[in-house]
Parts: structure tokens; sequence; C-alpha cells
């Protein structure tokens, strides 16, 4: 039986159920293996608060074996020595991985390049010299990179970006500071967005560019590591610029118009974070309805009882229509529209309904829903999160009300 009346691509179904393949030959062994490792987060974290020694190497194993086999880079576009796959099948394999993986066979993240924290469209229009340097070691999975975007006093509003590039002979020196960089503490790049025209970007949300700079740079500090949700550590961090020196070739597309490629990769987030939402939705709700007919109450499965299975009807229903949005959305940016209103309520939606998803599943438990075995808590501080990242639910509410009232009404 199928639920969805729209079939994909056969390159995207093949490209799907081949990283899935992957993520059970690869992914879940090693979670098997590891599993004392994964539940003791002293071993996880350094002193530091970073990803320990064993942990990085982990990650980079299964970026470079999923790289070996062709699905790391698959969604990379072929000007960059990628498999050039477009959004649907990043949509679509981002999906699977979610629901097939959930929470707790995380070292998934790292089995698709990420589109910050790996190669992607992002870096469509980097230098030659650039090209040669830096996608060897993207694509091969050996080397990693981050997104500096947000700063401690620009958020939702990223024109008020306060980190400077100055010149300096050909290059610029980079002065300035960035948090909640995800990645930055064991990124080898990161992709820095400063302002080089200080009277543009004020005006019209220009003036600013994108540099890719290497993480050993002089004047390149991970200054603090955020921990969230009471974790001893964390993949987040606050980053500090002195006096950093960038050359020509660092430059990611054109000068004093790097906002462009900021809005781009937030858009690649966007779709990421909705096959996020509605995968691991639907692997909290497969969770629940198992639970639900097992678990006995009052002489019957818990199942049976109407206050349980309507919620879950609920969730299914809302899932299904986000997955229906993220797999239009991601269809549009293919057909090489920019789908802003369609992308920003795909985002809004899938993460609000996926996160109620899991919250529903986790009442259903009972009190075995907020364990450490079962993952849901997990799922419910990433949904949590991603209510906030990669633009927030108002902000995706008041682009979405822009649109429309700028005539774009059509749904
Ligand atoms: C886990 C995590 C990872 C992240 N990773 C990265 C990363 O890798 N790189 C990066 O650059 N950034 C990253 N971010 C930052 C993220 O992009 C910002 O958190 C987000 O843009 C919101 O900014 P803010 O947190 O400063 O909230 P603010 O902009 O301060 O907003 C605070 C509140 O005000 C609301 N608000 C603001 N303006 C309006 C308005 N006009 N109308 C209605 N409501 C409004 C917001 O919706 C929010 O509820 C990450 C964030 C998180 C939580």
């Amino acid at each position: 039986m199928s639920a969805l009346a729209i079939d994909l691509p056969e390159d995207v179904s093949a490209a799907r159920d081949g990283i899935l393949k992957f993520a059970e030959q690869e992914i879940l062994p090693r979670h098997a293996e590891y599993q004392a490792f994964f539940e003791d987060p002293r071993a996880m974290y350094g002193e530091d608060g970073k990803f320990s020694e064993t942990l990085q190497s982990l990650i980079r194993d299964v970026r470079e074996s999923s790289a070996k086999a062709g699905f790391y880079q698959m969604c990379v576009p072929e000007a960059l020595g990628g498999g050039g796959l477009g959004h649907l099948a990043y949509y679509a394999a981002w999906q699977a991985l979610f629901h097939r993986c959930g929470p707790k066979n995380w070292l998934m993240l790292y089995s698709l390049a990420h589109w910050a924290f790996g190669p992607s469209k992002l870096l469509e229009q980097i230098t030659d010299e650039a090209l040669a340097k830096v996608m060897p070691g993207l694509l091969d999975g050996s080397k990693s990179m981050c997104f500096g975007l947000s700063e401690p006093n620009a958020g939702s509003d990223a024109s008020m970006i306060k980190t400077k590039a100055t010149r300096d002979g050909d290059g610029w020196r980079i002065d300035g500071r960035k948090i909640w960089t995800t990645n930055a503490p064991i990124a080898d790049y990161c992709v820095i967005f400063a302002v080089t025209n200080p009277d543009l970007s004020v005006a019209n949300k220009s003036g600013i560019t994108a540099f890719l700079v290497p993480t050993d740079t002089p004047g390149f500090t991970v200054q603090r590591i955020i921990k969230l949700f009471g974790h001893i550590g964390g993949d987040e961090a606050e980053l500090a610029f002195d006096n950093l020196y960038v050359e020509p070739w660092q430059v990611v597309g054109e000068i004093d118009n790097g906002f462009a490629a900021a809005l781009y990769g937030v858009s690649l987030g966007r779709i990421y974070n909705s096959a996020r939402a509605v995968g691991y939705g639907r692997w909290s709700l497969e969770l629940a309805l198992d639970y639900a007919k097992a678990r006995e109450a009052f002489g019957s499965a818990i199942a049976d009882y109407q206050g349980v299975s309507f919620p879950l009807a609920e969730s299914a229903t809302e899932l299904h229509a986000a997955h229906l949005m993220g797999i239009n959305a991601a269809k549009l940016l293919d057909r090489g529209e920019p789908a802003v209103k369609e992308l920003s309520m795909a985002k809004t939606y899938s993460v609000k309904v996926g996160y109620a998803a899991v919250d529903q599943a986790m009442q259903t438990h009972g009190a075995m829903g907020f364990t450490n075995e079962i993952g849901l808590v997990e799922a419910w501080h990433a949904l949590r999160i991603v209510n906030v990242a990669d633009g927030t639910n108002e902000i995706l509410n008041r682009t979405i009300a822009q649109r429309l009232l700028k005539g774009d009404v059509g749904l």
C-alpha cells in the first residue's frame, strides 16, 4: 500500500534506498558495537566540552565510508565534484534516514553531507583555488566545515551582524564574533559572513561577504563550547576572530553579496529540518503505535481507548501533510524557483507537528516516555530546537505573511 501518489524519480528513490541500506549496514552496527560508549557522556565529550577523540574518529569514519560508497557527496553539485542530485533527493534521503534510524543511531547525521558541515551547493561559487585546495578533503569526508552567520547581537535579523572584514592589501582582516556555530568545535573550515561595506549592509542586506576560512588560521578561536539541555559538552560554539587574515581565493561568491549565499544556505537548512521533523515524527508515531497495542490498562490494550488512538491519528494526519509539503517545496527548488513561501510553510509546519508527534508519543508511553533508553527525549530535544534554528516559527510566519501581502497567494 502506498500513502503517496507522487512518484519520486528513479534516481531519487535509488539514492534514498541506497543510503538507507548504507545506514543499516554501517550505522546501526556501529551504534550496537559502541552502545556503552554512547551511553556515557564522559566518554563522548572531553574535559573541554568538545566531542572526544574517539567520537571524532567515529564521525570521520562514517563520513569517509559513506563518501567511498558514493552516498556522502551525492547531493553536492557536479561542478564541485559531487553526484549532482538535487533538493528532492536531499529531502527524501534525510527524511528516510531520520525515520529509520531515529535519534539513537545518530551517527547517521554524518552519512550524507550536511548543507553546513559538509560540502554543499552553498559552496557553488567558490574560487578555482578553493576548489583545488578545499573540496577534495570535504568530498572524501576527511574534513568538515561550519556556517558562521549568527552573532551575539544578530540572530533573526542577520543584517545586524557586526563582524567586519577590512581591506589589507589584496586580502582582508576579519574581526568579530559568532555564536551558535554548529560543528565549529571540530570543523576544519568555517564559512564566515562579515561586513565588507557597512553603508550597503545597513541599507539593503548587501555589503556582506562570505569567506571560506581554515579554522587553524591565526586569529580564529573557539572561545566557548555551548552546552544545550544539560549535556556536559556540545557541538555549538562561540567563535572569536582577531585580525584574521583572508586572501582573495577565500571569497565565496560575490564581494558584498554574501547575504544571497547565507539565505540559500538557510534554505537548504529548512529542507533538512523539514525532513528531520517528519522523519523523527514518523519514528516516534510508530513507536507509540507499537506501545499502545502492547500496553494494557483496565482490561484492554490502551490502543482500544480513543483517548490514546485519536491523538495518534491526528499526529499521522499532520505528518502526512508535512511530508507532502516538504516534497513539494523540494520539487519547486529543483525547478529553479525560490519557493520562499512554500519552504517557509513546510519548515514551520513540519517542526511544529513533528515536535507535537514526539510529545504525543511520550504521553502514550506514560512514564516510560521519559526514560533515556527509548530515545523519545532526544527526539523531543532535537525538534524543540529546530522551532528556533534555521529561522524561528515567528520569522517564517513573517516571511509567509510578507509573500501573501505582496500578492503571492497561490496555495
Ligand atoms: C541548536 C542551534 C544551532 C544553530 N546553529 C547555527 C549555525 O550553525 N550557524 C549560525 O549562523 N546560526 C546557528 N544558530 C542560530 C539560529 O540561526 C538563531 O538562533 C536564529 O536565527 C534565531 O536567532 P536568535 O536565537 O538570536 O533569536 P532572536 O532573533 O533574538 O529572536 C528572539 C525571539 O524573538 C522573535 N522575533 C524576532 N524578530 C521577530 C519579528 N519580527 N516578529 C516576531 N517575532 C520575532 C523570534 O522568533 C524569537 O522567538 C543555531 C541555533 C540553535 C538553537
